[in-house]
C-alpha cells in the first residue's frame, strides 16, 4: 500500500483525570457513573455531540422490552435510566411489556442531567485517535476534532466505544466476528402519517407472539414460556408490502 510520512509534532496536554471513560452509550453511561459515584474524578469522551450511544443516535427506545410479570429484571442503572426518562416525560409506555421506551430526543437532556449530578467532566464532538502509552500501560487518549488533535491523560482509561476501538489501538487481542457470522444490521425509524388508532386496533385484532419470530429467516430458541407471550411482530403487513412492490423484497429482515 503506498504511504506517507507524517511529521512528528507535539500535542496540547488538554486535560487531565482519575477515570476516563471513551464512548457514552449505555455502557460508557453505566461505567462513568458506577465510577463518579464511587469518589473519584471522572471524564466522559464522545464523539457525538450528545450523550447516550445507540439509545440518543440511533433511538433504541425499548431496552428493558423483556420485562414481564414474573421475569427477573436486572434493575440497576438500566432502570434508572428508565426512571429517569419517565419523571422527565422524556418515556412512554411500551407495549409489549412492563417497561417505558425511552424518547431518544428526550432521553439527549436526561443524559445530561445524570452527567452533570454526578460531577462528570464531560467532553463532547472528539473522537479518540490513538492511544498515549507508557510502557504497556494506557496513560491517556489522542483525540481528533475541530480543535485537531489533543491529548487528554488519565490514570484509567475504559474503553465504552461498542467497536473496541481503544483495544484494538493498544494492541490488545480482539475478534471482529466474520461477516456471514453477524447479525444483519438493523435501524430503528419513525414514520409520519399513521393512523395510529387503527395501527394498534389492526395489531390487537391478528394478535402474534414471540413463537410467531420463528416463522422465517429469524431463529428464535424459547423454552416454551414465551410461546403465548405477545409481541408486536410486523411480518404480515410487510408481506404484503413486498407483494405489492411497496418495498424490495430482498428487505428480508424487517420485523
Ligand atoms: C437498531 C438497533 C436496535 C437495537 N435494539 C435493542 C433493544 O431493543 N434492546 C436492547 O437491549 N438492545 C438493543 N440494541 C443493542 C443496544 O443498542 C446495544 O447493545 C448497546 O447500545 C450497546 O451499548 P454500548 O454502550 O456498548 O455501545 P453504544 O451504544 O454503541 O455506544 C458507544 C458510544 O461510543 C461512541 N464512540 C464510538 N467510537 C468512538 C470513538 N472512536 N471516539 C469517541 N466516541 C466513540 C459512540 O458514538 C457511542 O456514543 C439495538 C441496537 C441497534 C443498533
Amino acid at each position: 500500500m503506498k504511504t506517507i510520512p507524517e511529521p512528528a509534532r507535539d500535542i496540547d496536554v488538554i486535560h487531565e483525570t482519575d477515570v476516563l471513560v471513551v464512548g457514552s452509550g449505555p455502557g460508557g453511561l453505566a461505567a462513568a457513573l458506577g465510577a463518579a459515584r464511587a469518589g473519584v474524578n471522572v471524564t466522559l469522551v464522545e464523539r457525538f455531540g450528545c450523550f447516550g450511544g445507540n439509545i440518543t443516535a440511533v433511538g433504541v427506545e425499548g431496552f428493558a422490552w423483556y420485562r414481564h410479570e414474573k421475569t427477573v429484571d436486572t434493575e440497576g442503572v438500566g432502570r434508572e435510566f428508565e426512571d429517569r426518562a419517565r419523571q422527565a416525560g422524556a418515556a412512554t409506555p411500551e407495549p409489549q411489556s412492563d417497561s417505558h421506551a425511552i424518547d431518544a430526543e428526550g432521553f439527549k437532556l436526561v443524559a445530561d442531567t445524570l452527567v452533570e449530578e454526578a460531577g462528570i467532566h464531560p467532553m463532547l464532538h472528539r473522537a479518540f485517535a490513538a492511544p498515549v502509552m507508557d510502557g504497556n500501560e494506557i496513560r491517556g487518549i489522542i483525540t481528533e476534532s475541530k480543535a485537531g488533535r489533543e491529548a487528554i491523560l488519565a490514570r484509567k482509561v475504559i474503553d465504552a466505544t461498542g467497536d473496541a476501538d481503544v483495544a484494538f489501538r493498544v494492541g490488545a487481542l480482539t475478534r471482529k466476528t466474520p461477516v456471514e457470522e453477524m447479525q444483519a444490521a438493523s435501524v430503528m425509524f419513525s414514520m409520519n402519517g399513521v393512523d395510529k388508532r387503527k395501527f394498534i386496533e389492526a395489531v390487537k385484532a391478528d394478535p402474534q407472539t414471540y413463537k410467531d419470530w420463528e416463522s422465517g429467516e429469524w431463529s428464535v430458541e424459547t423454552t416454551g414460556k414465551e410461546d403465548t407471550m405477545f409481541s408486536p411482530f410486523l411480518r404480515k403487513p410487510f408481506e404484503q408490502a413486498m407483494e405489492a412492490g411497496v418495498i424490495p423484497a430482498a428487505l428480508s429482515t424487517i420485523s
